[in-house]
């Protein structure tokens, strides 16, 4: 089946960020609004809310997606995040955890070592600048003296959409529990 894309006149449109949600309204991942509108024309999805710009093309002209929902359940742990070290420096706001320092490269830390039985867990890694990693070595954070910033825990995927509502998305914030839906 060839789809009627919208063309390269509206690319930039079309790179838009859509919020998608499950069946059961739970925010599952954010797509191109490219992606959103094949899933549209393929009737996969049902469109919750548009953004005020339209994409056309001489045979289509559509509102551009903004919060999409799937039709089919799509069982999905939605909010788990991987284990991995992007996601570790990204939940700490890429910090040291350790001393504040955004000094780069950085490098991941196991609050208790490694070779003394620490797992490689949410509550056990933290990112930490090359000099603190160093200082802190094969001990603990208080046989070094040093102060974690907070304790470490698994992050909740929620705080990845946030990072990402600005003006051109306040539509997406009652889907992601940051306010109340207006009741007309
Ligand atoms: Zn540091």
């Amino acid at each position: 089946m060839k789809i009627p894309m919208p063309n390269a006149v509206n690319g930039h449109l079309l790179n838009r960020a859509v919020l998608v949600l499950n069946a059961n309204y739970s925010p599952m991942m954010i797509c191109t609004a490219k992606r959103a509108i094949c899933m549209q024309i393929l009737n996969k999805v049902d469109i919750l809310a548009n953004y005020k710009e339209k994409v056309s093309s001489p045979s289509i002209k559509i509102n551009l997606p903004s919060v999409i929902k799937v039709r089919d359940f799509i069982r999905y742990d939605n909010l788990s995040v991987d284990l991995n070290r992007k996601n570790i420096i990204s939940r700490d706001g890429g910090v040291c955890q350790y001393c504040g320092s955004i000094a780069l490269p950085l490098t991941i830390d196991h609050v208790l070592p490694k070779g003394r039985g620490g797992q490689d867990s949410w509550d056990n890694l933290v990112a930490a600048c090359k000099p603190c990693n160093q200082k802190k070595g094969y001990r603990t954070p208080e046989e070094a003296g040093m102060h974690l910033k907070r304790k470490p825990k698994r992050p909740n995927r929620l705080h990845y959409f946030y990072k990402y509502v600005n003006n051109q998305q306040q539509e997406w914030r009652p889907y992601l529990f940051m306010e109340p839906f207006k009741i007309n």
